[in-house]
């Protein structure tokens, strides 16, 4: 039984306050599912199912378009340092709300659940995705789950992830792919060097044609994404007095929408050719879908100009389900993480007044 009851009538912004002060740290997310669930399962309009600590609600009311609604119930971990207002429970200091989840991202948990019980006859079906393990490694993640285990409850025209944009619409994201480059020498004393071949040297010239590099913004419909090519970390030699043999260095792209993961390794492996790079991670981006007729009347309704996000986000679950899907909710990305985690009252519900408009 779940030992606290969501009132999910009561103030959004009251309503995001009791979700923080249900603790939820990625892993421990099972007291506020079944708050969430419980609270679900007394909609009469609503069907329910449950996996794991993820929960999906939907209304089947036949109508011309399917929306998602999507948010994790997880939260990075508290804040060590005493004295931080960002953690559990929260705190008001006048108009704002201070806590751990205050934007990333009880304030979008607390709107679709407000939507959730608000919304008996939405314009467009809904189906609320709420799900776990979102601030942890990509394979723990509940929405990876979901997809698996009932794919046909995840079948959508568009889909709104409620991650902090601040009230924007953040169309689509940029990919994301890392690549270890790896340079070989001959180990010899060092007071005989030329005896040996130095790796460490011979990644300088991967490093001068990282440098020289110019990244693309490349856009996709109609919004600019930035692109990013950088060294990130680099290793190699054994000891003070020998030249080293070997050298690696760490890189990552983060690449525009318009490209697959094949066409951004492609572009790396051109631009290091000469050198042995192995691929070691990737994930594609996502396009915006703003030429989707549900993402054009959403952002109508939004009022304000669309903007890429460069970060890797959830929205690319979607996009390789074929649904287009954007970034939507309250708070301050930027304040996410952070020991002063904090969001305003107003900006979740302005958030809750603009989706309440967009499916009624
Ligand atoms: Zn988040």
């Amino acid at each position: 039984m779940p030992s606290r009851t969501l009132d999910l009538t009561r103030d959004v912004a009251l309503l995001t306050a009791d979700l923080m002060d249900i603790e939820s740290v990625s892993g421990n997310e099972t007291e506020l599912a079944d708050a969430v669930e419980a609270a679900l399962r007394t909609l009469p309009h609503l069907e329910v199912v449950r996996d794991g600590d993820s929960i999906i609600a939907r209304t089947s009311l036949g109508r011309a378009e399917r929306v998602i609604l999507a948010g994790h119930l997880d939260t990075v971990p508290l804040p060590s340092v005493p004295g931080s207002r960002g953690t559990v429970p929260s705190s008001w200091d006048g108009d704002v709300l201070y806590g751990r989840g205050a934007t990333d991202m009880k304030g979008g948990v607390a709107v679709q659940l407000a939507l959730a019980a608000g919304l008996a006859d939405p314009t467009r079906d809904v189906t609320y995705v709420f799900y776990d393990h979102e601030e942890v490694e990509a394979s723990l993640s509940g929405l990876g789950r979901l997809q698996e285990s009932f794919p046909d409850w995840l079948e959508a025209d568009f889909a709104v992830l409620l991650e902090p944009t601040n009230g924007t619409v953040e169309g689509g994201c940029n990919g994301t792919m890392r690549f270890h480059a790896t340079t070989a020498g001959r180990a010899a004393h060092s007071a005989r060097a030329w005896m040996g071949e130095n790796a460490i040297h011979g990644a300088a010239e991967i490093l001068t044609r990282l440098r020289d590099h110019e990244p693309a913004t490349v856009s996709v419909e109609g919004l600019d994404y930035r692109e990013s090519l950088n060294a990130v970390k680099i290793w190699g030699g054994t000891a003070g007095n020998v030249i080293p043999d070997a050298a690696t260095v760490e890189i990552n792209y983060r690449f525009a929408p318009d490209k697959s993961v094949e066409e951004a390794e492609a572009y790396v492996r051109n631009l290091l050719s000469g050198f042995d790079l192995v691929r070691t991670d990737a994930a594609a981006g996502a396009r915006p879908g703003l030429d989707q007729p549900a993402a054009a009347s959403f952002v109508a309704v939004v009022g304000q100009e669309p903007k890429p996000k460069y970060g890797w986000t959830d929205v690319a679950r979607f996009s390789a389900l074929g649904i287009p899907a954007v970034n939507f909710g309250p708070g301050d990305a930027l304040l996410a993480h952070t020991d002063n985690e904090h969001v305003e009252a107003d900006a979740v519900r302005a958030c809750l007044a603009a989706l309440r408009a967009w499916l009624s």
